[in-house]
């Protein structure tokens, strides 16, 4: 998988995968419907959606929610977020918020992250968007982020 252009081919699933997710997206409040995908380093897909709530700071963003049902699928570890894509009907790309921002970074520390609307696409590093992200390096003696993960993406 590359990932090097927005136009690379390899982000067709994942394009596909977040806009049938944006379909189930839970926005009564707001009608800002976002989805988003991601691949693993096995190559798996997981896509999921915003979740708006009556109590306004429970909503969750479709980043966010995307990398917890893989983490709990046993898909997803440190290491292992291959690529993200975000995808809504905004004429202007939206990207991933700040606390998402972070939230990815826990999982990959360079990141290719698509955003896409119907007209256009545009390709960003998680680097880029979050320079200097806090990470486990930052507390843990040594440096190194250590990876618990016995499951698929283990190695
Ligand atoms: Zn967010």
């Amino acid at each position: 998988m590359a990932f090097l252009h927005a136009d690379d081919p390899d982000w067709d699933p994942l394009l596909a995968a977040a806009w049938a997710a944006r379909d189930h997206a839970h926005t009564p409040y707001s009608g800002f419907r976002v989805g988003a995908a991601l691949v693993t380093a096995t190559g798996q897909v997981m896509a999921g959606c915003n979740v708006e709530n009556a109590a306004y700071p429970l909503c969750t963003c479709a980043e966010r929610g995307t990398v917890a049902a893989a983490v709990g699928q046993g898909l997803l570890r440190p290491g292992g977020l291959q690529a993200l894509v975000v995808v809504t009907e905004a004429d202007r790309l939206t990207p991933p918020c700040g606390a998402c921002r972070q939230v990815l970074a826990e999982f990959a520390d360079h990141l290719p992250v698509l955003l896409a609307n119907r007209q256009e696409r545009a390709l960003h590093d998680l680097a880029d968007l979050l320079p200097h992200a806090f990470s486990g390096r930052d507390f843990i003696p040594g440096g190194s982020v250590p990876n618990l993960s016995k499951g698929p993406q283990g190695s």
